[in-house]
Parts: C-alpha cells; sequence; structure tokens
C-alpha cells in the first residue's frame, strides 16, 4: 500500500503556500506573488472590526485591523495602513474565519425542500428519492447544483466544504458536478463516490432491490476512468482551493483484500482525501471483513489502511480505542449533529461522535449532510452540535466543560484540520488563507455583551453576515453575493426542479 504522510499532503500545497506573504508586514506594500488563487486583485484593509480569531495565541482583539494581500491575510494589528488597499470600515462588527463543513451533498441544492427532516414519514423515503433523482438529472441539472451549492455556502459564511458527491451516474454528470462546486468558487473537496451504477432510466420499472444494489455497486474501469478524467480536466492544478477527493465503493461489510486494493489505487492516484460514509453494523460483519471489530476501524487498522487520508463522516458509535487509533493514524471525524438527532432511536447509530472524538485528540468537525433538508443557516448547525452534546451522559460531562469558542471550534480551526486545511485556514492568523466572515451585529436581538464566541454562537445567524472573503476575494458584501443573478438563477432551478420531478414520479419501484 502507499504510505500518505502528513509531510507528502503539505508537499501537494506547498505552491500555494511558499507563494505566499508569510508574516509580511503591512509597511510592505502588495507584493506580486501568485496566491495560486488567480486572486491578484488589490489588497483589502478591514479596519477596526472585532476579531474572533480562533487562533489560540491571538484569540479576542477588539478595534483590529486585518490586511489581506494576494489572497492572504498578511497583518494583523492596530493602525495598519497600506497603499491603494480598499478600506473596510468594521467598526462594531465581528471578523471570523470563514466556516468548514466536513460532509455535505451539493447536488442536493437543486432539489432541496423536496423532502423535509420534520417530517420523518416524508424523509423515510429519502434514498428511494435519491434513487429516482439521481437518474433523472442530466450535467447541466449536477452543473447547477454544484453551482448553487456553493454558492449557498459562501453566502452562509462555509468557505470550505467536503461535498460527498455520491449522485453522479456517469462520467458527464460527475464532470459537470465537479466544473459547478468549483466554479462556485467555494473551497474544499469535491470527493467524488465511485462505484455508483444505476442503470434504469425515467419512464422504466425496476425491482427496488435491483436498483438499491445499484445506488453503490463494486468499482469497475469505468469509474476509475470518470475519476481520472475528474482529475485530468477539472481537478488537475495542485493549487486551485478545491481539489479532488474520492470516496470509494469498499467500506463497511467489504473484504478487507477488497479495501486494500481499491484504497491503494485511490492513493496511487494521489488524492488525499479519501471520505467515507461509517456506521457500525447492528451485528459484528465476517471475520475479514471491515465491521468485524467495532465500526471496523481495528480491521483496517490491522490491516495498515488507515492514514490522514481517511475521513469518516457519521462515525456515532466509535469506541475509545477507535478513536485513538484515528488520532494516531491522523484520521478525521466529521459528525452531521443536526441531520442525526433522530439516530439516537437505531441501535447502530446514537448520539454525535464530535464531543468524545475531540476529546480524544481527533481531528473532528461537523456538517449540514442532508442539503435536501436542512437549513443553510451554519450557525444552527454550529448550536446543534453544542446541543445534541446532551444526547448522552457522556457528552452531558464534556459539555459542562465547554466554553463557546469550543463548540466554534469543529467549524473554524479544528474543522479546518478534520478536512486538512488546517495549516491554511479556519483561523484569522497571518499567512493563512483569507477566508473571512464580517458580521453585522446592529440587528435586534443581537446581544451586545458577552464575549464575540459567546455572541456569534448564541445569536449569530445568516442574516446578519455582511461579507464573506474567499481566499481574500469578495464574494459577498453589505448582505449580498457580488455577481450572483439570483432571480435568473432561481428559474433556472425552477425549471431543473418541475422537469427532475416529473422524471423521478416516472419511475415504478416493484
Ligand atoms: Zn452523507
Amino acid at each position: 500500500m502507499t504510505k500518505i504522510t502528513r509531510k507528502d499532503f503539505l508537499g501537494l500545497s506547498a505552491a500555494a503556500v511558499t507563494s505566499t506573504v508569510f508574516g509580511s508586514s503591512a509597511s510592505v506594500n502588495a507584493m506580486q506573488v501568485t496566491s495560486g488563487t488567480g486572486n491578484s486583485s488589490r489588497p483589502t484593509l478591514i479596519r477596526d472590526a472585532d476579531l474572533l480569531t480562533m487562533d489560540p495565541e491571538l484569540q479576542e482583539m477588539r478595534g483590529t485591523d486585518v490586511l489581506i494581500e494576494n489572497g492572504m491575510i498578511s497583518a494583523v494589528g492596530k493602525g495598519l495602513s497600506v497603499e491603494g488597499a480598499e478600506v473596510v470600515e468594521a467598526s462594531g462588527m465581528i471578523l471570523m474565519p470563514g466556516m468548514c463543513d466536513g460532509h455535505r451533498h451539493l447536488w442536493h441544492t437543486v432539489d432541496a425542500g423536496r423532502l423535509a427532516k420534520t417530517q420523518p414519514g416524508l424523509y423515510s423515503t429519502y434514498q428511494e428519492w435519491k434513487m429516482r433523482t439521481i437518474v433523472s438529472m442530466n450535467p447541466e441539472d449536477h452543473y447547477l447544483a454544484g453551482y448553487l451549492g456553493g454558492l449557498m455556502a459562501i453566502d452562509s459564511g462555509v468557505t470550505s466544504v467536503v461535498d460527498y458527491a455520491h449522485g453522479q451516474i456517469n462520467a458527464e454528470n460527475a464532470l459537470a458536478a465537479g466544473k459547478g462546486a468549483k466554479d462556485s468558487g467555494v473551497g474544499g473537496w469535491f470527493a467524488l463516490q465511485l462505484g455508483v451504477s444505476s442503470t434504469y432510466k425515467p419512464g422504466d420499472v425496476v425491482p427496488l432491490s435491483v436498483a438499491d444494489s445499484q445506488r453503490i455497486a463494486a468499482t469497475t474501469d469505468t469509474h476509475w476512468a470518470t475519476a481520472e478524467r475528474l482529475q485530468k480536466e477539472v481537478f488537475s492544478s495542485r493549487t486551485d482551493i478545491m481539489q479532488l477527493g474520492l470516496a470509494p465503493s469498499t467500506g463497511m461489510g467489504s473484504n478487507i483484500e477488497d479495501i486494500n486494493k481499491e484504497w491503494t489505487r485511490v492513493r496511487g492516484m494521489e488524492v488525499k482525501m479519501l471520505a467515507a460514509h461509517v456506521h457500525k453494523p447492528v451485528s459484528p460483519t465476517p471475520q475479514g471483513t471491515m465491521g468485524n471489530r467495532d465500526s471496523g476501524v481495528p480491521d483496517l487498522q490491522a490491516a495498515g489502511l488507515l492514514g490522514p487520508d481517511y475521513h469518516l463522516a457519521h462515525a456515532n458509535r466509535l469506541s475509545s480505542e477507535e478513536l485513538k487509533m484515528l488520532r494516531d493514524s491522523g484520521g478525521m471525524v466529521c459528525a452531521t449533529a443536526m441531520g442525526e438527532f433522530p439516530y439516537m432511536a437505531s441501535a447502530n447509530r446514537g448520539p454525535s461522535v464530535h464531543g468524545r472524538s475531540r476529546a480524544a485528540g481527533v481531528a473532528t468537525g461537523i456538517g449540514i449532510d442532508v442539503n435536501l433538508v436542512l437549513t443553510q443557516d451554519y450557525f444552527e448547525h454550529a448550536r446543534a452540535a453544542f446541543w445534541s452534546l446532551y444526547l448522552s451522559p457522556e457528552g452531558t460531562e464534556i459539555a459542562k466543560a465547554y466554553k463557546s469558542e469550543d463548540t466554534l471550534d469543529f467549524v473554524t480551526a479544528l474543522g479546518a484540520k478534520a478536512m486538512r486545511l488546517g495549516d491554511m485556514t479556519g483561523t484569522i492568523s497571518v499567512g493563512k488563507r483569507a477566508d473571512l466572515v464580517l458580521l453585522r451585529t446592529d440587528r435586534i436581538g443581537f446581544a451586545m455583551l458577552g464575549s464575540l464566541a459567546d455572541r456569534v454562537l448564541n445569536f449569530g445567524s445568516l442574516a446578519d453576515i455582511d461579507s464573506v472573503w474567499v481566499a481574500g476575494r469578495a464574494r459577498k458584501r453589505n448582505g449580498r453575493m457580488i455577481g450572483v443573478d439570483w432571480a435568473r438563477l432561481k428559474s433556472q432551478v425552477a425549471e431543473a426542479q418541475a422537469r427532475i420531478g416529473s422524471s423521478a414520479a416516472s419511475i415504478t419501484f416493484t
């Protein structure tokens, strides 16, 4: 197998890292360097903001300036000035790092609202909805979904995502989805699910069991060819802020040998994000398969397969021993706390793992997961991550010692680490990418007292987001996305939804 070390990964992004203005002072004029983002706009000076840096050294800083040059944070301090900079007056406003979402499905966004999590009877048809919808979407729909999904993230202050792309039945759809996500300008990973093999079409009558088995089947040459085309045609630049990840079709219940083969090939492609949905099996799987021991982490460890590229979504029932194995191998965990509330009723799931995982020293984030049905307001998800700690006695103990920063950690500094971006984003620190969110605080109901972390976590909402910068580029200003014709996009979405809905309804499962 190929061992992926942290050093290898940093080597990957070395071009982006070394070309930035580490530690440059405010007196230095904009340096002619490439940030790797294609952004060579004039410097931006955000003046007199209250900084919720999430940097353990800097913490909270009142009335402080932040200078953005070449896509990076080049200085943090009082009274900064730089020639030719665009000045953003931010007195009384809160500047925080762009947030991170470690697990969401951007392709859902084109059909958002079709189901509702608050209507469990309807939501229980999710897999069926998925099986109907993925064969009803064309490449244009996927481009639109990826693009729109990325814009929605940015609009809500989320500047990095792991897009778990498991709705693309062929290469054209996958390439369009990847391009849409990349073109939206959001950072992170487009993690393609290998093995999606649905062959039935709108109008067909097909046994449900057949459709279900094709949702994720074995990875074939066709799937590998799609992954290779994505890498070559969409994600060829190692310095773009969105990179290709892959979700192997092997996992829980698969033979370790098969897992070994597939993962080795993924790693051989130099793909640095190996994403997985992990749920503990109801009863142990046979020996020699993943899931024979606990949630399968010990099975992977015994085979030497764990590594810093392994990213587990959900993973609610991970044991303490498994968490230690992940910590020691550099693995990452992403709980999707709001969506996981109903898991409490399920024997093999249970309360979200993020509290225990963070306490065990594992890089841990949270995510929306089901964009189809849950709010884009990411502050709601951060709050849900805190409240869900109380769903277990152990979590209740963990919550007791929490400050608001500990919860915000999941969506900023630690959340960035939990998607292999801890050196690039997640804090307001000199040398980090300028992924920033500026919040207004003058709305009725936005508390005036308390620490910045307390105020943001308890009172912040999407409606408070005044501005968002991604890699130094302003994408939202004065509460509005820049360059987004929402009226036009909205009519495209409405057209797609009507067509997808009727195609999906024309399939009969028997
Ligand atoms: Zn998911």
